[in-house]
């Protein structure tokens, strides 16, 4: 298990730390004598670990007190359905701003429950896939939320601006793919939303950092379990939670504070990507088509232009310990997933692996 390094969009590689806790507290957890997965949600301990979790989180991204983390079930695409239903009616307007396929899914789903704006920002220069500026997105003055997507998972294109529109506008981001890879401003958002099978832990568990004043939007209509006042209300306790998923994504916010932090993983994943990016732009058999500015740090897809190589790579990359590389179904070719738990070490391996192949190859 020591050398495999897993290149996974998610569910992701985690923290060889975290891993062997894990295994730990399986039979015994906090000298309880009982697994952390017979764990009741209403033991105390597990209630004070919760709220220990809720505290790194905040203290991590500098959430103000004005939000209020939700932690849901359902997924990020569950939110995709929870925001229009809990903010907005039948024929309000809401605008999403589309540069991939999630962004596309999450407007598709709105359309169910509102009457969103679909605007693509994607644009093409010089053969490679590029965006729109955020200043000059055509915002609809009628509409009542934005919504984007700051990281394509499929696609590996990244919005690194945030948003500054008119104060009154409720901002919306997907951040399932990058948060806690980087700084960022909370207050330039209303709502942010992620699930935790990337950078946060494993499956089960959507985190909703919400400004309090969205807790005032009440409908009857939406379903208790996506209803963000009465999570709020329950202390995300309105039924059963996961709670290994919560535990889990306890232990990774305690790993990253020990690892110095956002800054300091920030600095790390900009250093990956770079690295990656490099050796992919200085040769001819590897490419990636994304204009640099929207490059993501946390999913790099790169073809091989020889296409029908592309799976002699994956075989011979996994003989190699290098695990999870097959790019999404929807554009093919090869994808390398860099979250925070990828280590340079790992990024280097790959490098390494691809130039061999290269010259095997060529
Ligand atoms: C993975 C992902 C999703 C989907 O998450 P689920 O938990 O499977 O619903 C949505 N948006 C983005 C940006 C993602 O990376």
């Amino acid at each position: 298990m020591n050398n495999i390094y897993n290149f996974s969009a998610g569910p992701a590689m985690l923290p060889k730390k975290v891993m062997v806790q894990i295994k730990k507290d399986f039979l015994n957890w906090n000298n309880l004598g009982i697994s952390v997965l017979e764990l009741s949600h209403r033991n105390e301990y597990f209630f004070s670990f919760f709220k220990e979790t809720k505290n790194n989180l905040k203290k991590l991204l500098f959430i103000p007190n004005n939000y209020e983390i939700i932690f849901c079930h359902g997924g990020a695409r569950g939110q995709f359905s929870a925001i229009p239903m809990n903010l907005v009616q039948k024929n309000d307007k809401s605008d999403y701003f589309c540069s991939g396929f999630w962004s596309y899914y999450a407007a598709e789903e709105a359309k169910k429950y509102c009457s969103p704006n679909i605007i693509d920002i994607t644009q093409e220069i010089d053969e490679q896939k590029s965006l729109i500026p955020m200043q000059n997105w055509p915002i609809h003055s009628h509409s009542e939320y934005i919504h984007y997507c700051p990281n394509e998972t499929i696609e590996g294109i990244a919005i690194f601006e945030e948003p500054q529109f008119e104060k009154n506008k409720i901002i919306i981001g997907d951040f399932s793919s990058t948060i806690l890879s980087q700084q960022i401003n909370i207050q330039n958002y209303h709502l942010i939303y992620a699930s935790a099978q990337k950078n946060i832990g494993i499956p089960g568990l959507t985190v909703v950092i919400i400004n309090k004043e969205l807790l005032k939007y009440r409908k009857n209509i939406v379903p208790s379990i996506l209803d963000y006042n009465t999570l709020y209300m329950t202390q995300s306790m309105f039924n059963t939670p996961a709670t290994f998923s919560w535990y889990v994504a306890g232990l990774m916010l305690e790993w990253l504070i020990e690892s110095g932090g956002i800054k300091t993983i920030e600095k790390k994943n900009k250093k990956k990507a770079l690295y990656l990016y490099d050796f992919i732009d200085k040769t001819d058999f590897y490419n990636n088509n994304i204009d640099k500015q929207y490059r993501s740090n946390m999913n790099i897809p790169f073809f091989i232009k020889k296409q029908n190589l592309t799976n002699l790579f994956l075989k011979k990359a996994e003989e190699n310990n290098l695990f999870g590389l097959k790019g999404h179904n929807l554009i093919g070719g090869l994808r390398a997933s860099l979250y925070n738990a990828m280590p340079l070490k790992g990024v280097k391996k790959l490098v390494d692996f691809m130039y061999q192949f290269e010259i095997d190859h060529r």
